[in-house]
């Protein structure tokens, strides 16, 4: 059997290794219109410093990246224990969120009406919704004050989205389902804590969950891959329309070259699958146009150690909520998290610009981002040096943005694709944003392929 893979993003990638280690006697091809793959994942490593243009790294409390890596020999590297301090930026200052939920509740980060209102959440009935934006919900749930100083850069940070769009069923589905299935999110968190108890397992207070990385950076992850699967990965070579031959399928590239497969996986973002099926499935390409991709760009900056005499960024860093009406989403304090991201005197920290309600600072020109950055930095951490470092990576269409109804959207889309056998969508445009997300579709895909064809 013969099986083409459009996209070398991580989805793309992985699908390609595990289906070759199910399976070796298929021909597997993989197609990648930049000259590179990794997509998203992107490290620079120069002069010293090794930054991440995308991808900052994976969570633990999911087992997909970490058991890859682990088949591949790969050691990943924890993020250190100081990493578990955050900020949130709060009327200009920088406040430390209190990890422990007593802690919280006995700190100021809340009014107290804030906190009486956050408590009640336990007496509230439930009114499960068949979606809800995130914002609608939390307010619902737990307060307007709660979800503005929390949830709304909690937002920022994982989708740069915006929370009055954001489905909270298909972003958060465990917070749903956490009302769905215990009426309530404190009543649910205490039913879980229970039962984990009962088998003697630990709970997690936070989202959960330690951020891991690679040595050299999460580039690493995509050099193994591709090592691995060599002459069956072929780069700068763009798919740009698909058609159906009887049982099998063509692809067409911009070099005129042509592609047949009896299976067909396109892992690329949902915006250029919708392109390729245009002709093939009006429907189907319509629907998959619909997921929005805001931009964002990541701004690095180096600076000397000494630039931060009396400054404490011994943390994970900060995120912004749009009620500060600021121009950056958040800050990372990169050289705190993982060691050897700047070389020995030097601090890296990686700012976050644009996102589905900022969209026009992730597109200013680069001296005048990096104007925007510093200047924001200056008055959040008394930062007074110039960098000795800048890097500046553009992602015109960034992190698909499941916003409500996006599970009738999938719905939609796995009815036109039922249409056509031996065609498949993968990626994190559908059921996961995260790495994690994309590793473990990647294995349930691969199972599927190898059993049905
Ligand atoms: C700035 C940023 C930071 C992020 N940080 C994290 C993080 O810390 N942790 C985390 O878990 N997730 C993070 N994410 C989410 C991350 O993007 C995904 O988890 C994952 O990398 C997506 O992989 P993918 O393979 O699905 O898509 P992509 O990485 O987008 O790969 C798709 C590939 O398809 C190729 N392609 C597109 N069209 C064609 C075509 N016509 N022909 C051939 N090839 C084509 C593209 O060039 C690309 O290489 C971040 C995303 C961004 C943008």
């Amino acid at each position: 059997m013969k099986i083409d893979i459009i996209g070398g993003g991580i989805s793309g990638l992985s699908l390609a290794y595990m289906l070759l280690a199910k399976a070796n006697n298929h021909t597997i091809n993989l197609y990648e219109s930049d000259e590179k793959v990794g997509g998203k994942i992107w490290t620079e490593r120069s002069e010293g410093f090794v930054t991440e243009a995308g991808v900052n790294g994976f969570l633990d409390n999911r087992p997909a990246t970490l058991t890859l890596s682990k088949e591949l020999n790969l050691q990943p590297i924890r993020s250190n224990d100081n990493a578990r301090k955050r900020f949130i930026c709060l009327d200009g200052k920088l406040k430390e969120i209190p990890e422990k939920p007593l802690s919280f509740m006995f700190s100021d980060f809340l009014s107290i009406s804030g906190r009486i209102n956050m408590v009640l959440e336990y007496f509230r009935p439930p009114n499960v919704k068949e979606d809800e934006s995130m914002e609608s919900f939390a307010v619902r749930r737990v307060g307007r004050e709660f979800f503005e100083k929390l949830l709304d850069p909690m937002a920022s940070g994982v989708y740069a989205g915006d929370p009055a769009k954001l489905s909270i069923r298909s972003c958060f589905a465990k917070v749903y389902e956490l009302e769905k299935n215990y009426g309530g999110l404190i009543k649910g968190f205490l039913n879980i804590a229970k039962e984990k108890k009962k088998l003697g397992q630990k709970t997690e207070a936070g989202p959960g969950g330690t951020l891991h990385s690679f040595d050299r950076g999460m580039y690493s992850l995509i050099e193994v891959l591709r090592q691995i699967l060599g002459e069956r990965v072929f780069t700068n070579k763009k798919a740009v329309s698909v058609e159906k031959k009887s049982e099998s399928y063509i692809v067409n590239f911009d070099d005129g070259s042509m592609s047949e497969s009896d299976v067909l996986i396109l892992a690329v973002p949902a915006h250029n699958a919708s392109i390729l099926l245009k002709d093939l499935d009006k429907g189907l390409s319509d629907y998959l146009n619909q997921i929005q991709y805001p931009p964002l760009t990541v701004v690095s900056l180096g600076f000397k150690n000494r630039d931060f005499s009396g400054i404490d960024l011994n943390a994970f860093g900060f995120l912004v909520p749009a009620r500060e009406s600021r121009k950056i989403l958040g800050t990372l304090f990169d050289t705190s998290i993982f060691p050897n991201r700047a070389p020995e005197g030097y601090t890296l920290l990686r700012t976050m610009v644009g996102g589905a309600r900022f969209k026009e600072f992730a597109l200013l020109e680069e001296d005048k981002l990096r104007e925007v950055v510093l200047s924001e930095l200056r008055d959040l951490i008394s930062l007074r040096a110039d960098p000795h470092y800048v890097r500046i990576f553009r992602w015109q269409k960034a992190i698909p943005q499941y916003n409500v109804g996006h599970h009738l959207l999938l719905e939609n889309i796995d009815r036109l694709l039922t249409q056509h056998k031996g065609l498949f969508l993968t990626g994190n445009a559908y059921r996961g944003v995260a790495v994690n997300d994309c590793i473990a579709n990647s294995e349930k895909l691969a199972s599927q392929i190898i059993r049905d064809f």
